[in-house]
């Protein structure tokens, strides 16, 4: 069987061999490289290597989902996901109580005249300002039309929180194992 033949992955190579074309399982620096399936692993390796694996897309490829693409192709995903979730969503603010309050003060209503234009009852605005409920969707925008406020807020974007820096040739183990180490 050719597993026993096949060379470790230069791991220092992979680490520090920085962006361009070096064999995944060589190590050596090449001058093109080729995509293999190494017990559905995929890899860039070069074309002395690449008779260790099979090529994505042969019959044998086929057989098993590579696991570490499947892995990161779901992580990829649930990154955009999260990115797009929070960049739209607005969020009640934390002090919806304390504006709801001072609003109501400056126009000059007690509860009961705020809530008839809320269309609630006298006690719902009470609980509102006390903080012991938290108004609908519905309720926020009237109480914002009515009381001329703002109670939603943009949640805070997260996208630097993830490395902008991405791959081109798309993710591999040796990224994989570079993401790991950070
Ligand atoms: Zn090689």
């Amino acid at each position: 069987m050719f597993l026993a033949d096949m060379p470790l992955p230069s791991l220092k190579a992979l680490l520090c061999g920085g962006i361009t074309v070096i064999c995944e399982m060589c190590g050596k620096g090449a001058s093109y490289l080729k995509t293999i399936l190494v017990e559905g692993t995929r890899l860039q390796v070069c074309g002395d290597c690449s008779k260790f694996g099979v090529a994505p897309g042969s019959p044998d490829a086929e057989k098993e989902i590579p696991v570490v693409e499947a892995r990161l192709e779901q992580r990829e995903k649930r990154y955009k996901e999260k990115n797009v979730f929070e960049r739209d969503i607005l969020e009640l603010v934390g002090d919806y109580s304390t504006r709801i309050r001072k609003a109501r003060e400056r126009k000059g209503w007690d509860h009961e005249e705020l809530g008839k234009r809320l269309h609630e009852k006298r006690s719902v605005v009470g609980n509102l300002e006390t903080g012991s409920i938290h108004p609908s969707e519905g309720l926020i925008k009237r109480l914002e039309r009515v009381l001329d406020i703002k109670l939603m807020e943009k949640m805070e974007q997260v996208e630097q929180a993830f490395p902008s820096r991405k791959p081109s040739r798309g993710l591999t183990l040796g990224d994989m194992i570079k993401f790991e180490k950070e």
